[in-house]
C-alpha cells in the first residue's frame, strides 16, 4: 500500500477554478483513480467533486480526508481530464466548467442506472419431453412455456416469453422454483432506433483515382499510429464521406476507436444513414433529442468498448473511448463548431489537441477549407489531400451571374426572380426535375419603414429591426425572441402607409406561389419546420418528387444530395457580404459554393443562377469559378495587411451591463488593469460598443485583443475571469472569447 498515492486533487461544483487536496483513506487507495467521482467534506458540509489528479505529498497542512466514492467505476477516463486541463488553460475557463462540458448532464447526475431485463432458459440436461408428459392434459400453460423455451433455444426475454406461451410471471416461477428453468437479470441497452426505418447494409464503394490517393495518405498516418492532422479538400459531390468510411474501417481494424463530428446531426440525416449502414451496431449516434435513458446508455456504450465509433456534434469530441485511432470533422469550416457559452471552445481545434495527445489522426474534411486550416496546410502543421472532381462522371455544376440592377430595368420581371431564373424554373417543371431557391434570411421582409416619416419598428429590447412574419401576422425580433403584432399604421405618425421592406423566405414562397401556380412548392427554415418531423417529412417528400420547388435557409446548404435537383437560385448573394465582420466575404464564400454544390448529383447537370446586386464583387467572382485557392490568395492577404486571424490569434473580452455607462465604465477599469501586462507587440482595441450594441435589455462592449503568443495571453486573461482574482464590477457580466468566431 506504501506506494500509492495519499493525496487526491479534487475539483468541487463550484466555479472557484481550484484544486483542494484532501489525503485518501486506506481504505480506498486501491480503488480510487483519476476520474472518480468523490464525496468530500467542505466548510461545514460535504460536495461531490472529481479527482483530477493525485500525488505523494501536499503544501497544504492539516488535510482533511475524503470521504467516499460515488459510483462503481470513473466517470471521466484520465485521458479526458488531461484535455479538460487544457480547454481550461486556452479557453480561459474554469477547469471544473470544462470537466462538467465533458459529461453529459444524465451521467454527470449519476442518478441514472442500467436498463435490466429478465432472461430465462432451461436448466442444461433437463429432458423436456418427459416434462411435457407430467405437465398431462391439466397443466396446458405450463407445458406451452416449456414448449416455447425449447423451440426457442437459448435464453429469451421473460416478457416475450410469457406472452408468447399465454401464460403468466406465475406460472414461469412455479418452473423456476422446480428447477427446470433458470432466470437471471440482465443488461438490455434503451435503443434509440427501435422502430425506425430497417437500415440495409452497404459494402465500401470502389473509389476514384483521387479518393484513393487520399485514403492512402490517411491510412499512412493511421499506421504511424502517432498523431497527425490532415485537411481533406474536396469539391461538393467528391465522395468525402466513403474516404471517412473506408478510414474508419481501418482504423478499427486496427482495434482502434473512431469519433466523426458533424455540424448538426438533425440536418445531416443522410450522411447518418451512411454510417449507420456501414457499420451498423459498432456505431452510437449521439442525437440531441435522446431520451435520457438513451443517452445515458450510449454513452455507457462507448465507455465500455461496445461501440466503436461515436457519430456526433461538438460534444461528441468527448466520446469517453480510451483507443482513440481517429477523429473527422465533416464541414470543418462551419461556425457550430464553436459553442457559444463557456467553455467557449471551437470542436474542431480540440479535436486537433486530443488527436496529439492520444497520438490519433484527425481528418478535416470540407468543400471550402477555412482560412485558418488552410492556412495551417501552408505552414506544414497539416497535411493536404484534395478531391478536384466529382464522383460518376459527373461534371460541377454550371454557375451563371444575373445583375439584379440590369434586372430592375427591364420589362417583365417579377420581383426578386429574374426572367432567367423564372425561365429555368419554368424549364424544370416541364421536365419533372427540381429546384432549390436559397435565401438566407428567414420571415417575409426584413423591416416595416413608415413611407412617411421613416419610422423603422424597431425592437424595446434590441438594437434590431423587427423582421415582419406575414403568416404568423406579428413582428419577430431574431436576437431575442420577441414579438408583436404587426402594426396597421405608422405607431409615430398614424399613417396607414407602414410597409415591408427587404425579403425573407416567406416572401420568396409567396411570390414563388403566384408565378409558378400549379407547382408543389415547400419552405425549410426553423420557422417552418417547430414540428418534430417537420425536417425529415419535407425532405423524403422532396426526394419522393412530390415537392418540386424547395426554399430555405443555410438548413438546406449542406449535405443534401438529391439527383433530380438540376436548378440552384441563389436569391441575393450578397445579402451576407456586408456586415461587419471580418469573416464576412469568407462565410459568403463557403456559403455560394455549398449551396450551389446540391445542383448536378445524379446523371442531369446542374445549373447555379446567381441573383446580385454587386457583380463585380472578387468573393462573387472567386465563388462563381469555385477558384478556393484565388480566394485564399486573397483573402490572406487582406487578412495579413490588417493583422487579422489566422495571420494573428486574436481574442474577445466582452462586457454586458444593463446601462451602456456601466458597461462601458467596467470596460475602461478591465483594460486600466490588463494593459500593463500584455507583451509587447499586441494590440488591444477598445473598449467600443458592440456591433449589435443591445440584446435582451443588456448593453454590450468589447474589447479585441490582436497579436502575439496565444498562450501567453490566455495566461494573462485566465485569472482575470476565473476564480478569487477574477475582475468583478457590480451588475457586468464578463467573458473572454479566444479565437472568435463572430464579433457581432
Ligand atoms: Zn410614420
Ligand atoms: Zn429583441
Amino acid at each position: 500500500m506504501a506506494d500509492l498515492p495519499s493525496i487526491a486533487k479534487v475539483v468541487v461544483n463550484l466555479a472557484l477554478d481550484r484544486e483542494f487536496d484532501y489525503r485518501i483513506p486506506e481504505r480506498l487507495r486501491g480503488q480510487l483513480r483519476v476520474g472518480c467521482r468523490v464525496w468530500v467534506p467542505f466548510g461545514r458540509s460535504s460536495r461531490i467533486g472529481y479527482v483530477v489528479g493525485v500525488a505523494e505529498k501536499s503544501t497544504w497542512p492539516d488535510l482533511k480526508e475524503l470521504m467516499r466514492i460515488e459510483g462503481e467505476q470513473e466517470q471521466i477516463p484520465e485521458n479526458l481530464i488531461t484535455l479538460a486541463r487544457w480547454i481550461a488553460d486556452y479557453y480561459c475557463c474554469a477547469h471544473e466548467q470544462a470537466v462538467r462540458a465533458m459529461l453529459p448532464a444524465v451521467v454527470r447526475h449519476g442518478k441514472m442506472k442500467p436498463r435490466q431485463h429478465l432472461f430465462a432458459w432451461l436448466r442444461p440436461g433437463v429432458d423436456v419431453a418427459a416434462e411435457l408428459e407430467k405437465c398431462g392434459a391439466r397443466a396446458k400453460k405450463r407445458a406451452a412455456v416449456l414448449q416455447v423455451l425449447a423451440r426457442h433455444g437459448g435464453a429469451c426475454e421473460a416478457g416475450w416469453l410469457t406472452r408468447e406461451a399465454e401464460a403468466t410471471p406465475a406460472i414461469l416461477n412455479t418452473l423456476v422454483k422446480a428447477g427446470i428453468v433458470l432466470t437471471e437479470h440482465r443488461v438490455v441497452d434503451r435503443d434509440p432506433n427501435a422502430g425506425g426505418d430497417i437500415v440495409l447494409p452497404t459494402r465500401p464503394l470502389e473509389l476514384t483515382p483521387e479518393q484513393t490517393t487520399a485514403l492512402a495518405r490517411i491510412t499512412a498516418a493511421l499506421d504511424r499510429r502517432g498523431p497527425g492532422v490532415i485537411l481533406l479538400h474536396g469539391v461538393t459531390g467528391s465522395g468525402k464521406t466513403e474516404v471517412y468510411l473506408q478510414a474508419i474501417a481501418r482504423c478499427l481494424e486496427q482495434g482502434r476507436e473512431a469519433i466523426v463530428l458533424v455540424p448538426e446531426i438533425a440536418l445531416t440525416p443522410q450522411t447518418v444513414e451512411r454510417f449507420r449502414s456501414r457499420f451498423g451496431d459498432r456505431i452510437s449516434v449521439l442525437h440531441s433529442h435522446l431520451s435520457d435513458g438513451e443517452r445515458f446508455d450510449e454513452w455507457t456504450r462507448i465507455r465500455n468498448g461496445r461501440a466503436q465509433i461515436a457519430v456526433g456534434a461538438r460534444s461528441a469530441l468527448f466520446a469517453p473511448f480510451q483507443k482513440l485511432g481517429l477523429v473527422v470533422v465533416d464541414e470543418e469550416h462551419e461556425t457550430t463548431y464553436k459553442q457559444d457559452e463557456a467553455p467557449r471552445y471551437n470542436a474542431r481545434d480540440v479535436a486537433v489537441v486530443r488527436g496529439k495527445f492520444e497520438g490519433a489522426t484527425v481528418l478535416l474534411g470540407t468543400a471550402t477549407p477555412s482560412l485558418e486550416s488552410f492556412y495551417n496546410c501552408q505552414l506544414g502543421k497539416y497535411e493536404l489531400a484534395r478531391l478536384s472532381s466529382r464522383v460518376d462522371h459527373q461534371l460541377m455544376p454550371a454557375m451563371e451571374l444575373v445583375d439584379q440592377r440590369a434586372e430592375a430595368s427591364q420589362k417583365g420581371g417579377a420581383p426578386l426572380f429574374s426572367r432567367r431564373l423564372m425561365q429555368l424554373i419554368r424549364e424544370r417543371l416541364d421536365n419533372g426535375e427540381q429546384t432549390i431557391l436559397f435565401l438566407n434570411r428567414r420571415g417575409f421582409a426584413t423591416q416595416m419603414i413608415c413611407q412617411k416619416c421613416g419610422f423603422v419598428a424597431t425592437c424595446e429590447h434590441c438594437s434590431a429591426a423587427y423582421t415582419y412574419h406575414k403568416q404568423a401576422a406579428h413582428l419577430a425580433c431574431h436576437l431575442c425572441g420577441a414579438t408583436i403584432r404587426a402594426p396597421e399604421a405608422c405607431p409615430q405618425c398614424r399613417d396607414p402607409e407602414i410597409r415591408d421592406a427587404g425579403t425573407g423566405t416567406e416572401k420568396i414562397e409567396t411570390i414563388a406561389a403566384k408565378l409558378f401556380p400549379k407547382a408543389a412548392i415547400a419552405r425549410m427554415d426553423s420557422d417552418s419546420m417547430t414540428a418534430k418531423h417537420a425536417h425529415r417529412d419535407t425532405l423524403s417528400a422532396f426526394r419522393s418528387g412530390k415537392i418540386q420547388i424547395l426554399i430555405g435557409t443555410q438548413m438546406i446548404a449542406k449535405g443534401l444530395h438529391f439527383p433530380k435537383v438540376t436548378l440552384v437560385g441563389i436569391m441575393a448573394a450578397d445579402m451576407g457580404l456586408h456586415l461587419p465582420d471580418f469573416r464576412a466575404g469568407e462565410r459568403t464564400f463557403q456559403l455560394l459554393v455549398q449551396v450551389a454544390g446540391r445542383a448536378g448529383r445524379g446523371d442531369l447537370p446542374g445549373r447555379v443562377i446567381v441573383q446580385t446586386y454587386t457583380p463585380f464583387h472578387p468573393v462573387l467572382q472567386f465563388a462563381m469559378r469555385q477558384d478556393y485557392d484565388a480566394f485564399y490568395r486573397e483573402e490572406l492577404t487582406t487578412r495579413q495587411a490588417l493583422n487579422f486571424p489566422p495571420a494573428a490569434h486574436m481574442a474577445a473580452v466582452h462586457f454586458r451591463a444593463p446601462s451602456e455607462m456601466v458597461a462601458s465604465a467596467a470596460a475602461e477599469a478591465f483594460v486600466a488593469r490588463i494593459k500593463p501586462q500584455l507583451d509587447p507587440g499586441v494590440e488591444l482595441f477598445g473598449p467600443m460598443p458592440a456591433p449589435i450594441a443591445k440584446v435582451r435589455n443588456q448593453y454590450r462592449y468589447q474589447l479585441m485583443i490582436r497579436g502575439g503568443s496565444i498562450l501567453r495571453l490566455g495566461q494573462t486573461l485566465r485569472p482575470l475571469v476565473t476564480g478569487a482574482t477574477a475582475f468583478r464590477h457590480e451588475d457586468v457580466e464578463i467573458h473572454v472569447d479566444i479565437d472568435p468566431q463572430s464579433l457581432l
